[in-house]
Order: C-alpha cells, then sequence, then structure tokens
C-alpha cells in the first residue's frame, strides 16, 4: 500500500538518522568491491565531489545570462575534455546529465542532419551488438529503426557487417571505446574510414572510456585510435560521472563542428514566455552537477588522474591474471577499467550468485542473444 504524505513535518535530525539506517541494505561500495554503478575514486575526491557540488546546488544551468559562473565553468569543463579528446580546432561541446542525454542529443543532432541533407526517410542506425541501449532509447523515442550488427570472434565491430547494413537512410554509425559489457574499445579507424566512405555520421560512445582512456595513453599504454583524431569522427560523448569521478548528473557530448553541433539545439521561439532554446534534453539543470564537475578536474588534475587511472588498470591486470589462474578466459585485450571473463563448464550464474553474496558486485555478459540470459539482465 502506499503511503501519502505526513500531516506534521519531521525534524531533519530524525529524518537524517532514518536515511542512514535505510542505506543499510545498499551493496558497500566503498569496500572496493563494487564494479558498476560507484566510480569511487576515494574519500578526498568524494568531498571535493559534495563541496564543490553545494557551492551550486541551488542554481540553474538553463539561465546562463542569470548564472555567468556556470556559463564559465560549463565551458571549461568542455574545454578540458576537448582538449583530453584531442579535437581539431572548431569543434564544440556541452554538458549533459549523463550518457543516455548525451547520445540521446548525438542521435538527435544526427536526425536532423540527416533532414537536411534530404536523406530520405524512415531513417535507421547501425551499431554493434555491444553498444549501450541507450541508443535503442533514443532511436524509439524518434521513431528510428535500429539495426544491430553481430560483432566478431573478438568481441569487437564488425566493420564489414555494418558496411553491408549501410543505406541510403542510415543517420548514424555507432563504435564504443570501450563497449561497456566487455571493455573493449571497436576498431575506430576502420569505422572512420567506412564513414567517409559512405557519407554517414559516425558517433564515438565514449561514455565510460572518455575520462580514462586519455590518462592511460598518457601512462605509455597503446591504445587503438579512438577519439577525435580519427577524422571520421562526428560526434563523442563521455560521461564525467563515471572514470571522470564527478558527482552523479554530469557527461558531456561534442561534435567535430558547429555546423554538426547546430542541429542538436532546440529553440523554440513561439511560446508565451518568449523564445527558448535549450542545447541538450534537460531545461532545468542542476548548477550543482556543473559546479562540483569543475571542481573535481580541477582538483586532480591531469597528474591526479593519470594516479588513479594507474591504479585503476593495475587493479584490472591484477584480476586478470588472478582469473587467468583460475583456469578462467579474459575475453579479448582490454586496456581500460572494464574486463571480462569466461569460463569453459562453469555455471556463470551460480558464480554471480555466490559472488554476490559475498559484497562482489559485477554485471553478466553475454555475446549472443539468449533467451535464458535475458531473462536474468542485470539492472
Ligand atoms: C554508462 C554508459 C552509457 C549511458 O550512460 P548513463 O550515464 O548511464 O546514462 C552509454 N554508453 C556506455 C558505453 C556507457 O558505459
Amino acid at each position: 500500500m502506499t503511503q501519502g504524505m505526513p500531516e506534521h513535518g519531521t525534524a531533519f535530525s530524525v529524518l537524517k538518522t532514518e536515511m542512514i539506517e535505510r542505506g543499510r541494505g545498499d551493496v558497500q561500495w566503498r569496500d572496493g568491491k563494487t564494479a558498476v554503478y560507484v566510480f569511487n575514486a576515494g574519500e578526498d575526491v568524494t568531498e571535493v565531489q559534495k563541496q564543490g557540488y553545494l557551492l551550486y546546488l541551488s542554481e540553474n544551468g538553463l539561465g546562463p545570462a542569470a548564472f555567468p559562473s556556470l556559463k564559465k565553468m560549463e565551458a571549461e569543463v568542455v574545454g578540458m575534455g576537448l582538449s583530453l579528446l584531442h579535437a581539431p580546432d572548431g569543434a564544440v561541446g556541452h554538458m549533459t546529465s549523463g550518457g543516455t542525454d548525451s547520445i540521446t542529443m548525438a542521435v538527435k543532432a544526427a536526425r536532423d542532419y540527416a533532414r537536411a541533407q534530404g536523406q530520405p526517410e524512415p531513417f535507421n542506425l547501425v551499431l554493434p551488438y555491444s553498444a549501450h541501449p541507450a541508443f535503442d532509447k533514443a532511436a524509439a523515442l524518434m521513431s528510428i529503426e535500429i539495426r544491430r550488427v553481430a560483432t566478431r570472434p573478438d568481441y569487437l565491430a564488425d566493420v564489414r557487417a555494418m558496411a553491408d547494413q549501410i543505406d541510403d537512410s542510415t543517420l548514424m554509425m555507432v563504435g564504443s571505446a570501450p563497449s561497456f559489457p566487455y571493455g573493449l574499445i571497436d576498431p575506430i579507424a576502420a569505422l572512420g574510414e567506412l564513414a567517409a566512405a559512405r557519407n554517414v555520421w559516425l558517433h564515438v560512445d565514449a561514455c565510460v572510456g572518455g575520462y580514462i582512456a586519455p590518462f592511460v595513453e598518457m601512462n605509455g599504454v597503446d591504445l587503438p585510435p579512438w577519439d577525435f583524431r580519427v577524422s571520421g569522427v562526428g560526434s563523442l560523448s563521455a560521461d564525467l560521472h563515471k572514470y571522470g569521478y564527478c558527482a552523479k548528473g554530469a557527461s558531456t557530448i561534442f561534435y567535430r563542428s558547429e555546423a554538426l553541433r547546430d542541429h542538436m539545439i532546440f529553440d523554440q521561439k513561439d511560446w508565451p514566455a518568449g523564445r527558448m532554446v535549450t542545447p541538450t534534453l534537460a531545461g532545468t539543470r542542476p548548477g550543482g552537477a556543473i559546479s562540483s564537475a569543475w571542481a573535481v578536474m580541477h582538483y586532480l588534475g591531469i597528474e591526479g588522474y593519470r594516479k588513479k587511472q594507474q591504479s585503476v588498470t593495475r587493479a584490472r591486470a591484477r584480476i586478470e591474471a588472478g582469473v587467468a589462474e583460475l583456469g578462467f578466459e579474459v575475453l579479448g585485450t582490454p586496456k581500460l577499467g572494464i574486463m571480462a571473463f569466461s569460463h569453459p563448464e562453469l555455471d556463470i550464474f551460480a558464480l554471480y550468485k555466490r559472488l554476490f553474496e559475498r559484497g562482489w558486485v559485477t554485471s553478466l555478459v553475454h555475446p549472443t542473444e539468449s533467451a535464458t540470459l535475458n531473462a536474468v539482465t542485470f539492472s
């Protein structure tokens, strides 16, 4: 039965005690056993997130003229992202509420660009089976057909098979850097060549990789080209609230040029309260998400991120070595923070359950479509 609103108010001290109590049953992510949902960079960073958020808790990113402070902080966050991602002169970006928001806006921009080019509708979107469901959500919202293409045996996007799915109505192709299920970087260079040859918009989904991969490269690890260095890349999404270690509600979406970005912006002129221009999906935007991201990025700096990301890749390498010793097979060659492993015989559901009982929270993956596995999709 649902409860209505209480007749009388309660002192916050009482509420606070209850709220803390309610959290006791949640996963204990501070123990370092939670591989999803929380990107924990330590207590000091969490404190910067909080303090940075609180300073602009009440302010609204919807009003850049009213809050030039937020406008400037957002521009500086975007500038840091552009330089990390090797964006060319003229590239632009925006902060959004998260990866799904960034991806939705990129699909919207590509859709309006396709319309402006006179591409025939209904449109379609070609992406590897490993790409994030945020593309399906965006496509569902805009009535765009989704063409998911099976990955190669090495779990990477199959560029040739994707080429076969492209036609005159394809408004976007996607590659992940890395994919969420496997932590592997798709062949972005080959996708870029295909995109250029067929004149199709290429989006790189670096939601989970955009703020770790640059530092892993700086730490001396060779990665295949995955960002704006690949000339065919039109847009790229990168989440600050993942390996950027910023407070939740913070992502970035980047475009190679203003001309492409202009298709993202929603400009409503005819309304009693006057013209309303919103670059991203949200109207009201929490000022704290912007100020907190600005604070964390300046708190860590390149040096701080390089150290954090080094401990991430070291931990991944240790886990890889450990599971290999136990007879598991690591899928592909992960180089960032995410990895997946399989076993020729063991029941992964039983294993998952036992791990969960011991306080480990991970994802489950399945390389091919399967009814059984779909039934227990992890959410
Ligand atoms: C997390 C993630 C998304 C979606 O981001 P949200 O912030 O959860 O909306 C999209 N793509 C990839 C690869 C991701 O890891």
